[in-house]
């Protein structure tokens, strides 16, 4: 048993919510099978380190926190990703300060997408890609290979897609752009302004 629980947030919506660009068919399988899977090693791996404190045994902290880096932020990730989509949206797009900033920075919004569709679609094997803002106000567009590697620290995440082929294989299968694209109308602006400001 951790001291501080770790533990999955219910889905903001119905399976169906989200369709037809993610079926009820993959966020189901994504919620409980994937993302589930994660919370639940990384609370094993969790406990195994925390009860060894009071035993007196020594681990493999190179495995156990190699383990931990992947399922935590695994778990991290997919609370973002949920919270950061809502029902399909045509002519989605943010408002306010946070549309202003994005102009600011990128010109227009329409560069904007193009430049987080390319990242989303180009990160290597299985990943993320991640829309940021650091300590003085840039928003930065990055990606994630896996749920850990090539992620900095200390930035806000603002908005964040899943690009494990687990997320899309079963609607695209290997059409990765197919669904970035399509992927737009769910963004949740509401919310990513919400962390912007947060
Ligand atoms: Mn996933």
């Amino acid at each position: 048993m951790l001291s501080k629980d770790i533990s999955q947030d219910p889905l903001p919506y119905e399976h169906n919510a989200l369709s037809p660009v993610i079926s009820s068919d993959i966020l189901q399988l994504h919620y409980s099978k994937h993302h589930a899977g994660y919370v639940a090693k990384a609370i094993a791996i969790a406990e195994k380190l925390e009860s060894s404190r009071k035993t007196g045994e020594h681990n493999d902290y190179k495995a156990l926190l190699k383990d931990l880096s992947f399922n935590l932020n695994g778990h991290i990730l997919h609370d973002l990703y949920w919270s950061n989509m809502r029902a399909p949206r045509e002519d989605n797009s943010p408002k306010g300060k946070l549309s202003e900033a994005i102009i600011e920075q990128y010109v227009s919004f329409e560069r904007f997408q193009e430049e987080f569709t390319a990242s989303a679609v180009s990160v290597e094997g299985s990943g993320w890609c991640l829309f940021s803002k650091d300590q003085y106000g840039n928003l930065l567009i990055m990606q994630i290979e896996n749920h850990q590697k090539l992620s900095p620290l200390g930035f806000t995440p603002l908005l964040i897609i899943d690009v494990w082929e687990h997320a899309y294989y079963l609607d695209y299968k290997n059409d990765r752009a197919s669904y970035v694209n399509n992927w737009w109308k769910l963004v949740n602006w509401d919310e990513v302004q919400r962390r912007f400001e947060a």
